[in-house]
């Protein structure tokens, strides 16, 4: 049966249709055993009362072998009436002319959202010595910044009309190489930076955290990531916080001392503290001190480097889970993070959890909040029990590993 966005607020029936890409490469060997510990998890918290309904969707390479075609119209028209899938990882097609299948859906659907939880589970090895203190979550803007895609080549005639356009029309003579550079442009907005900043708000109001914090590089892209700055702190005030602004102004007035005691005071009557940092300080603090923060809002660019750095942090891009949502239509696809992994594919050794926490961020957004939490404790249990996949350092195949935490279940 069909979900539904009624008033603002997904409608979920007992036995829901949730669209499902197998995907390419390693897809082939953590899909079906993320499936079954999916199906497992429900059918042990609610028996008989409710269960996925799965509904096969072709993306990718499959869908190239099967219909010529690398996103059938068929699966945007699922997902687009159904308005929840779930994926795993897809090849991007080798060519010029190709645009990345992941980047073209959440483009399609407008899934301004990209949600990346980042958690330690006891267990995994970790390159860092605190791995414990990360607990994050990034909303990276899924569908402005450079991802548009405006690029044009070096030396094409497109470079050299924008080129002129620059320099006759907006008296821009800055081009360092400008017969032969490559242009690319950077669309930024208000409407796209607002929503995504409001999802990240909504979101640490629903988890009862306590900060969060706008990444960017306002200090010298003024407009775009500056702008992006600007317009997440009007959002903040919409909300109970106290911002840095509030902070240094205070302070500035009336001294550090009056600023600390309201920002104190501020936290205990339960605000949440807002602040902003440029995104390469960023990339060194979550190293040196990941427990300052809880929820970052972020433009697409810095969302990307920043998830995988973090990912790194507490072990790899096999456990990271990842989402793309539109709030207000309701869409979702949530997703493994990794890729394709050519190098492991077919072999049944690939980490099936990045899949499977991506399954638990999906049970949560339709409000099966159970099944969510014992298929979390399942992996944790099975983490701190050393059962662990060849990335992660231990010798479980995909399927035994999936087994275990069946058994769990
Ligand atoms: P990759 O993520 O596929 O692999 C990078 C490394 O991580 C490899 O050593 C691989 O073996 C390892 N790895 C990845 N997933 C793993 C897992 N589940 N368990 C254990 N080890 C794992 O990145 P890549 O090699 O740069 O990309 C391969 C293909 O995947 C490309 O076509 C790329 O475009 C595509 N890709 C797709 C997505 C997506 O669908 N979301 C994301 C990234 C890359």
């Amino acid at each position: 049966m069909k979900i539904e966005m009624k008033n603002g607020k997904l409608v979920v029936p007992d036995y829901p249709a949730i669209g499902y890409i197998r995907g390419d490469g390693v897809g082939e060997d953590i899909f079906p055993q993320a499936q079954k510990v999916f199906d497992a998890a429900v059918l042990k918290i609610y028996g008989q009362k409710k269960k996925i309904e799965w509904q096969k969707l072709l993306a990718g390479g499959e869908a190239f072998e099967t219909c010529g075609e690398y996103l059938p119209k068929e699966t945007l028209a699922h997902i687009n009436e159904n308005l929840i899938a779930i994926k795993g990882p897809l090849m991007t097609p080798v060519g010029e002319s190709f645009r990345s299948i992941n980047v073209t859906l959440r483009q399609k659907m407008d899934l301004y959202a990209c949600v990346r939880p980042v958690e330690y589970f006891k267990g995994i090895k970790s390159p860092v010595k605190a791995p414990e203190k990360v607990d994050m979550t990034i909303f990276r803007e899924n569908t402005e910044d450079i991802y548009a895609g405006i690029e044009f080549a070096s030396e094409t005639n497109e470079s050299h009309n924008l080129l002129k356009f620059l320099e006759k029309e907006l008296n821009v003579h800055s081009i360092r190489f400008p017969k032969t550079s490559a242009l690319g442009i950077k669309p930024v907005s208000p409407e796209g930076s607002k929503r995504l900043v409001n999802a990240a708000f909504e979101y640490a109001l629903k988890m009862n955290k306590k900060r969060v914090t706008f990444v960017h590089k306002g200090n010298i892209m003024k407009f775009t990531e500056g702008g992006f700055r600007n317009w997440a702190y009007e959002v903040a005030r919409e909300y109970p916080t106290f911002t840095k602004l509030e902070y240094d102004e205070i302070k500035n007035e009336r001294g550090s001392l009056q600023a600390e005691n309201e920002k104190k005071a501020a936290l205990k009557s339960g605000k949440i503290y807002v602040d902003d940092v440029i995104a390469d300080n960023f990339l060194q603090q979550i190293i040196l001190n990941p427990e300052n923060f809880e929820v970052i809002a972020t433009l697409n660019l810095n969302g990307d480097y920043i998830s995988d750095a973090l990912a790194a942090q507490v072990g790899g891009i096999g456990i990271a889970p990842g989402a793309n949502i539109n709030y207000k239509s309701g869409h979702a696809i949530f997703e493994a993070t990794h890729g394709t992994a050519p190098d492991i594919a077919g072999k049944n050794i690939a980490n099936p959890s990045s899949l499977i926490l991506s399954g638990v961020m999906m049970f949560e957004y339709l409000g099966w909040q159970e099944v969510a939490e014992l298929i979390k404790i399942a992996l944790s249990f099975s983490f701190r029990n050393g059962n662990l996949t060849a990335d992660l350092g231990g010798k479980l195949s995909t399927s035994k590993f999936s087994d275990v935490l069946i058994d769990f279940i």
